[in-house]
């Protein structure tokens, strides 16, 4: 375990302050890695607009050390695919705190998405810091699996690499729990079962995978399922000039048939493929952004049960 006071900086008190509920050591979060004073307000800003989050989701004893922005670990297909967009999907606040670090995935507006992972310190293996334009963390789990988180600010990137080995040595030697980085439900904080999309615990209910694949199908509809109103835009633009080529495919082939001509079955023919390999790409595409989303467990105001534990607070009204 990690006390709370234990100080970071040769030169600088360790002093905790409050955010609401929320506690935090103020010295480090407003500290450079060479231990001198420098007013974080990035970071104060992020805890700022998480503290309700942050107040639900902290432990008894539980205090925040840091916080930074940063972007979560993509994929190549994920960097060839999303555009723009990469940004809003991967932005995320790592939180710092004596017991864990948090993966807070926040909106545009850096709103807390209802979205969260936590894993021990006593889950971590290795945290590394590279890179000089462009800085990432790399973090190696007990289970083995990695994590490369990209866009750190430099200040950021700094610190933490003089902050969490303190945090890793504390921890050396007590047993991984967990072994790795779960999802929390963030009703109950229960941990939950990957592909798994119910809360054992509360029973709250999260978009499913199934159910996501065959709304990929219909333009937008995937993106519309799990909450991506402009990439619903985007697609049902996109899908359907995918859907109106196949039916005007369609439609040749069939005229081919019936009125035969040289050549006009081999050009409809090739029209039908060359539609169906747009309709196709596109769909393959879909499902791998929303599983993406899916697989981060997007929180439903359904529950699977009639009665939520008792000593659960609901939220939101019981919505269909
Ligand atoms: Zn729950």
């Amino acid at each position: 375990m990690f006390s709370a006071e234990t100080p970071i900086h040769a030169g600088l008190q360790p002093s905790i302050t409050s955010i609401g509920k929320a506690r935090l050591r103020e010295d480090v979060l407003h500290s450079t890695h060479k231990g001198k004073y420098k007013k974080n307000r990035r970071g104060l800003k992020h805890l700022q607009k998480l503290q309700p989050a942050l107040e639900h989701l902290l432990h008894e004893g539980e205090v925040i050390f840091y916080a930074a922005r940063v972007q979560a670990p993509v994929n190549v297909l994920d960097q060839l695919t999303w555009g723009w967009y990469l940004y809003y999907v991967t932005g995320t606040v790592l939180v710092f705190t004596n017991q864990r670090l948090l993966h807070v995935r926040i909106d545009a507006g850096s709103k807390w998405l209802r979205i969260i992972q936590s894993c021990a310190w006593s889950d971590v293996a290795t945290f590394k810091v590279a890179g000089w334009l462009s800085r990432t963390i790399t973090i190696t789990f007990k289970d083995g699996k990695k994590r490369r988180y990209w866009a750190v600010p430099a200040r950021d990137a700094k610190l933490l690499a003089k902050l969490v080995p303190h945090l890793l040595e504390a921890h050396a030697g007590s047993v991984s729990a967990q072994g790795t980085m779960r999802s929390l439900c963030p009703e109950c904080k229960g941990v939950l079962q990957e592909s798994v999309y119910a809360c054992a615990g509360c029973g709250m209910v999260f978009k499913n995978e199934r159910l996501m694949i065959k709304l990929a199908f219909i333009p937008g509809g995937a993106y519309l399922y799990c909450g991506r109103w402009f990439l619903a835009l985007v697609d049902i633009l996109g899908e359907s000039y995918a859907v109106i080529l196949l039916v005007t495919g369609v439609v040749l082939v069939v005229d081919a048939l019936l009125h035969p001509a040289q050549g006009a079955m081999s050009v409809a023919l090739m029209g039908l493929v060359i539609a169906g390999m747009i309709f196709g790409l596109d769909v393959v595409i879909t499902i791998h952004h929303c599983r993406r989303l899916v697989r981060e467990f997007i929180p439903t105001k359904k529950r699977d049960r009639a009665e939520p534990a008792a000593n659960l607070t609901m939220s939101a009204s019981s919505g269909g």
